[in-house]
């Protein structure tokens, strides 16, 4: 196993078991080459194998003191291990998913067997190690199905797909269920501790903290909101891993700024503010703040601003010091050694060869030095387009008002004292490195509306061209430009102007899937690229999109407003090829929209004449269980699929059938157990409208009814999916029949 792990690219911090006294040969020899993160030896104390695996995993495990509380700790370390590995192991459920759903459309090849087979040895043995007992034991059957040295059949498929939905529910159940090595189950709370990490809400807008709480929950944080400097400090103990702080009233947002800073570690923290004073700025990043929003924003824009400091991507940075004094540059070298990469030049007059051979992503320096002085080196570095952002702190003796305002001016960033005080100085440093990182993730992000900006999407638009034709696949642009926008202007206000916008940018970026690309390219006009759909696609999405901003509600002076957008799309390949002709076909289409009365979205080729067509969907919903309902909208939604439910048999074939049909629909989901007019009369009422040649109907049904599942088929159904079904294999279903 050891030489297994040591053949693994990249392995996992080892903690080895040894057995007591020397390693045999063969094994010292391995562990020399392998270097484990922790050793520890048998006879095994479970409190030390607790505490070093808590260590290694950066989870909170306090030392217990009772055998009870040892397995709590046991379990909290062994929960955080699971939190980590959650994903990949889902991922292994996936693979079996996959080779489930190969056999049954009869194209698992032996490759893709073996793969999944492995997949369900390496699920079968991981798994029982988190405490999930049922989800092992299936995966050692999926895996002995899957090794059989026969052919496999339809029943094969089948059972294999249930086992593999079963190994998912369990896996998937609770956060808080796996027991693994607590046969009390009293790991219930250090669970919960060790798992997602803790965002800290600070602000006196009880409505905003709540909101966020609630914005930052869905994605996978625990969240703790105080409404003031001293509640906020009362959660300090329970160690947050970022906070998000509204600036407090009796200003003591700086003070708890400064007292997040020197926890220990650090607690990253956003600032949200009411004005965009650059005093402002500068006052939050000094104590400390890794981040400055101004409100009012979304709370969406604030939580993703909170991501990035949550990862902490542990590849180190370099600092370039500047310095004519030997001994400072020593001093900061010793201090930064654990904070990053450091290269330091005491002759500022090789800046530049040093500049360009270290590549800093921060540099120190120096005011007062012989030749050059340091705010003339930091005037021209924000002069130059490749180092205009790189993060400037100054290290100088002088603090007066006159030099605390030069070096400002000239562009630096924060500056610091000397003598320096070491942990300071790497608070700082490490403060600054970490804005970098977010920087970098909002790099080609336009900072109003969040979405692409041009020049960062024209890129990712013309790769998804360049593959469209390589796939052969449509690719659709959309452009659309809001209406009569200058009135907005003047008669609501630039501010609530701004406002709409940046809650246009935001809708748009929720109606589109995360393939799809969303772009503002100029003032108040936005682009949107869609793979995979031709242009009649793309003028439903964006429809769909218009259909929500109608109903968005918008405050400005005391008055409720609403306003509309016009768009047009164009297709590869009917409008051209490349992403200049498509733009420019999107944007006549666009001018047709205006002319033709704003509001509205047309394709390429448009003409006003042709008027509004029936309604249309993806995937119509018939399912009388809300819960299932709703749970598959959401699935649908979340891929951009658009879609409706119904709930009784008698509406869905009112709806699609008839002279004048009110809805076209290209895939029904269709529950076969419906009160009224089940499954297979509305599946016998669209075939007699002769619908199912461009309807394709999946049937939802009970696999234990085989019968029924047959005359579904023989009326003309396109494929059935049994109950209890997993989601990821439902959607495959679903976007086949959307290709077929
Ligand atoms: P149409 O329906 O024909 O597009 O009319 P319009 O008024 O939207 O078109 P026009 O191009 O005349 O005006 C666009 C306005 O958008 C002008 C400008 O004031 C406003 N605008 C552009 N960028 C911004 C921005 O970043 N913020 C705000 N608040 N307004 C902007
Ligand atoms: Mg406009
Ligand atoms: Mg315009």
């Amino acid at each position: 196993l050891l030489d297994a792990l040591s053949q693994a690219g990249e392995p996992p911090p080892l903690l080895v078991l040894a057995p007591a006294g020397a390693p045999p040969p063969a094994l010292a020899e391995a562990l020399h080459r392998l270097r484990p993160a922790r050793m520890l030896y048998h006879p095994l104390d479970r409190e030390a194998l607790a505490r070093e695996a808590a260590a290694l995993l950066g989870v909170a495990a306090a030392a217990p003191q009772t055998a009870g509380a040892a397995r709590g700790a046991l379990g909290a370390a062994v929960a955080g291990v699971w939190q980590r590995f959650r994903e990949p192991v889902l991922r292994r459920v996936d693979a079996l998913e996959g080779a489930a759903m190969g056999l049954l459309e009869g194209r698992l090849d032996a490759e893709t067997r073996r793969a999944a087979e492995r997949e369900a040895h390496k699920l079968a043995g991981s798994v029982g190690t988190f405490g999930f007992g049922e989800a092992s034991r299936l995966s050692r059957e999926a895996e002995t199905l899957l090794a059989g040295p026969g052919a496999l059949g339809q029943a094969d498929a089948l059972r294999l797909a249930d086992l593999a939905v079963a190994i998912r529910r369990e896996l998937t159940a609770d956060p808080a269920a796996p027991a693994g090595l607590d046969d009390e189950g009293a790991a219930a709370e250090p669970v919960r501790e060790a798992g997602s990490p803790l965002l800290l809400i600070v602000d006196d807008d009880r409505e905003l903290a709540e909101r966020l709480a609630m914005e930052a929950s869905g994605r996978g944080m625990r969240t703790v909101v105080a409404h003031g400097a001293q509640e906020a400090r009362a959660c300090l103990p329970r160690r947050p891993d970022a906070a998000v702080l509204g600036l407090l009233p009796a200003d003591g947002t700086l003070e708890l700024l400064r007292a997040l800073g020197e926890q220990e570690p650090a607690v990253p923290t956003i600032v949200l503010a009411g004005s965009d004073d650059f005093a402002d700025r500068v006052e939050v990043a000094r104590h400390g703040g890794r981040g400055f929003l101004r409100k009012p924003q979304s709370p969406a824009r604030v939580v993703d601003a909170v991501e990035p400091l949550l990862r902490r991507p542990r590849q180190r940075e370099t600092v370039l010091a500047v310095d004519d004094d030997p001994a400072v540059l020593e001093g900061v070298r010793r201090v930064l050694a654990g904070e990053a990469e450091v290269r330091t030049l005491g002759d500022p007059l090789g800046f530049w060869e040093t500049l360009e051979s270290a590549s800093p992503d921060l540099v120190l320096l120096d005011v007062d030095m012989p030749s050059v002085s340091g705010l003339e080196l930091c005037r021209v570095l924000r002069n130059d387009p490749r180092w205009q952002s790189v993060p400037i702190v100054f290290l100088t003796a002088r603090t007066d008002a006159d030099t605390v305002a030069a070096v400002f001016r000239a562009g630096a960033d924060d500056f610091v004292s000397k003598p320096f005080v070491g942990p300071e100085l790497a608070a700082r440093i490490r403060n600054r490195l970490e804005r970098v990182r977010l920087q970098r993730s909002m790099a080609e992000t336009d900072p109003l509306t969040g979405v692409a900006n041009r020049r960062g999407s024209e890129e990712v638009l013309e790769r998804l061209l360049r593959l469209a034709t390589a796939q052969n696949e449509p690719f659709a642009l959309g452009v659309v430009d809001l209406d009569l926008f200058k009135a907005v202007n003047d008669v609501r206000g630039h501010a609530a102007g701004d406002e709409v916008l940046a809650r246009v940018g935001r809708l748009l970026q929720k109606r589109f899937r995360s393939e799809d690309v969303v772009a503002r390219w100029g003032g108040e006009e936005f682009v949107i690229g869609m793979y995979g759909m031709d242009r009649a696609d793309g003028v439903q999405r964006l429809a769909e999109a218009l259909e929500v901003l109608r109903e968005e509600k918008f405050h400005a002076r005391g008055e409720a407003f609403s306003v509309t957008l016009s768009g047009g799309v164009a297709d590869f390949p009917a409008d051209g090829r490349d992403l200049a002709s498509l733009y420019r076909a999107a944007d006549a289409a666009l001018y047709q929209a205006k002319a033709a009365g704003r509001d509205r979205i047309v394709p390429s080729g448009w003409r006003p004449e042709h008027g509004e067509g029936q309604r249309s969907v993806d995937v119509l919903v018939v399912e009388d269980d809300p819960a299932i309902a709703r749970l598959l909208q959401h699935a649908l939604e979340t891929r951009g699929y658009r879609n409706e439910w119904v709930s009784s048999g008698e509406t869905a074939a009112g709806l699609l059938t008839g002279d004048n049909p009110a809805l076209r629909a290209r895939v029904v989901l269709l529950d076969v157990d419906l009160p009224g007019l089940d499954g297979h009369g509305v599946l016998r009422r669209l075939s007699e409208a002769r619908l199912l040649d461009r309807t394709r109907v999946i049937m939802l049904t009970v696999r234990t009814h085989e019968a029924e599942v047959v005359r579904a088929l023989e009326l003309g159904a396109w494929d059935h999916v049994s109950k209890p079904f997993s989601v990821p294999v439902l959607l495959q279903r679903i976007r086949r029949a959307l290709r077929a």
